[in-house]
């Protein structure tokens, strides 16, 4: 049985009837166990009990995103050490709607991921190159100064803790995926970029994909040698669409 991981990130979307409804459907389908984790992203105003909701099941809160900096004047902000206090897991952090939505530079995501670890929780780090990136032919050094950007602030004994997930921006949302041969090249690049940089554990550490991930592309996109799972958007708010997913995992 292959480790992996399926992650559902909610977006801004939900509500705390709908969640509990989710959540519920989640639950029974027995979702997670020993190999493959299973966790959901909840917005961070029903972290809380969507934590209660998951209580004594095998799936795993995380949150969206965190604070650069510790507790403090930061009005409107959420630091990493509330995440854990609330019972998050994973936090997902440098999503693509972040870096382009809100500007977040890789040295703002480094931060936030050197926060995440110091708090005792498993970051999620997004990497992915723009359509434009891809057809200049960018794609690989794009990825690869995404990643070692926080390698250079955590270190590799401090990514050890981390996953990865691989989000082609132009498949977020878009219907539009990666073939299973586009994102294997570059999971399996991003892995030589983890040996390289001396991670410990390189070859254990999850690189999920991200990218319209559904019940009807999973399994073609889990074949593949270094996809270690996905981070779901759209579909992770379907119940029986994440089942199937994270059913394809194993
Ligand atoms: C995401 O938001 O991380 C994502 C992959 O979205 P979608 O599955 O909707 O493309």
């Amino acid at each position: 049985m292959r480790n992996g991981m399926v992650v559902g990130n909610w977006k801004m979307h939900g509500s705390r009837a709908v969640n509990e409804a989710l959540v519920t459907a989640l639950i029974e389908s027995r979702l997670g166990s020993e190999f493959v984790r299973v966790a959901v992203c909840p917005p961070f105003p029903y972290l809380a009990e969507v934590a209660t909701l998951l209580r004594g099941s095998s799936i795993a809160l995380g949150a969206q995103n965190v604070a650069e900096h510790d507790k403090g004047a930061y009005t409107g902000e959420v630091c990493a050490d509330m995440l854990a206090d609330v019972g998050c897991r994973y936090v997902i952090v440098g999503h693509s709607e972040r870096r382009q939505l809100y500007g977040e530079a890789s040295e703002v995501v480094a931060r936030k991921v050197g926060r995440v670890i110091q708090a005792g929780l498993a970051p999620i780090l997004c990497v992915g190159e723009t359509l434009e990136q891809r057809e200049a032919g960018d794609t690989l050094e794009v990825v690869a100064g995404q990643l070692t950007s926080v390698i250079a602030e955590v270190g590799p004994d401090g990514f050890a803790a981390a996953s990865l997930a691989y989000e082609p921006v132009w498949a977020i949302g878009t219907g539009r995926t990666a073939s299973p041969c586009q994102a294997q090249e570059v999971h399996a690049f991003l892995r030589g970029v983890l040996v390289e940089e001396g991670v410990a554990g390189a070859e254990q550490i999850c690189i999920l994909y991200g990218g319209s991930v559904k019940a009807a592309n999973a399994a073609e996109l889990f074949a593949m040698a270094d996809i270690n799972g996905a981070l779901v958007g759209g579909a992770s708010l379907d119940a029986a669409e994440f089942v199937s997913i994270a059913r394809a995992m194993g």
